[in-house]
């Protein structure tokens, strides 16, 4: 075979009825497109057991599609990790295993394809409920931020990457990679299109509230010095304030008769400050449970078994 132009990475997680329609549509595309492609297939420990056997026959059948099964369920961006590292393409997509992103809308990523990361962003937005309304603005808020993503761009894990950045992002040795973090890493040249957000045709999202809630841990930890720095200006805030507050104490206990007053600030202080040590605790317990897992030199993802 040879050598694939483009590879399509898409990390799986229980879908069946999808995959072999993905299969025929890349294909689809990349014929119109003229260019050698493959696909390449990670099964995230899917639960599913009709999971995997339709990967390898998937596998077995096509002579470009890949497919890798993980040891068990590592998280969606371990799994396009583990995708990243056997791709071989010039060019890379990552694409959901559901169909929510249409295959045919690569052609519009690939109109950039100048660039090193293009971003295939949903350009509507509409029928979400306060609350994602509300998440998804600390999330882009965060996203350039902290992140550093280009202003005006929208994250999505429907992305074209040039070889060079993933050669890059694989590179980075982390065992709990987190993919926008890894490209931004390795460049600021991203640009975004717009597509369609199509509905999920089968099943539910994997992404219920606790995952999202570690994906978003994830970002903030993961970024090392920046929650410890809050904390610094926070102490040095509250430090201030209570030094000011101390010598006003002093200062009244010299003018005015002391009766036992000053019960109720007492107890604000004493409860601001028992929440902050405790919340403070906390922040350095994450960071301690990331310095063990490196310490043990634990694996973002590890492999069970692999067609081609
Ligand atoms: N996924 C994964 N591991 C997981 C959960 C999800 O690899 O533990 C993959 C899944 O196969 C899909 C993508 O992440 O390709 C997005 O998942 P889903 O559609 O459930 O989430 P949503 O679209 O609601 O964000
Ligand atoms: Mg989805």
């Amino acid at each position: 075979m040879q050598n694939p132009v483009y590879s399509t990475v898409i990390p799986v997680y229980n879908s069946t009825r999808t995959l072999g329609e993905l299969v025929s549509r890349l294909d689809q595309v990349f014929t119109e497109i003229g260019a050698a492609h493959e696909v390449v297939f990670v099964d995230d420990g899917s639960p599913n057991p009709e999971t995997w056997p339709i990967l390898k026959a998937l596998a077995e059948e096509h002579e470009h599609v890949h497919a890798t099964r993980l040891m068990r369920n590592f998280g969606k961006a371990g799994a396009v990790l583990c995708g990243l590292r056997q791709a071989k393409g010039e060019w890379v997509i990552t694409i959901d295993d559901d169909l929510q992103h249409a295959p045919e809308d690569i052609p519009i990523l690939l109109e950039k394809k100048s660039h090193d990361v293009v971003i295939g962003a949903f350009a509507s937005r509409k029928k979400h409920s306060v609350f994602q309304r509300v998440t998804s603005r600390i999330k882009s808020y965060v996203d350039t931020r902290v992140l550093g993503v280009p202003p005006g761009v929208r994250m999505s894990p429907f992305k074209l990457f040039h070889a060079r950045v993933v050669q890059h992002m694989i590179a980075v040795d982390t065992t709990r990679p987190f993919i926008p973090a890894l490209m931004l890493q390795s460049t600021q040249d991203i640009v975004q299109v717009e597509i369609t957000h199509h509905p999920r045709l089968y099943g539910r999202s994997a992404f219920g509230l606790r995952r999202r809630i570690r994906q978003f841990s994830n970002l903030i930890f993961g970024n090392a010095s920046l929650v410890l720095r809050f904390l610094a200006v926070l102490g040095v805030t509250i430090s201030c304030l209570s030094l000011l507050y101390g010598g006003w104490l002093v200062l009244s206990y010299f003018w005015k008769e002391q009766t036992v007053a000053g019960w109720t600030s007492l107890m604000v202080v004493t409860l601001t400050l028992g929440g902050l040590i405790m919340f403070s605790l906390g922040v350095i317990g994450e960071y301690l449970i990331r310095i063990i897992e490196r310490v043990e030199n634990r694996a973002a993802y590890l492999e069970r078994e692999k067609l081609r």
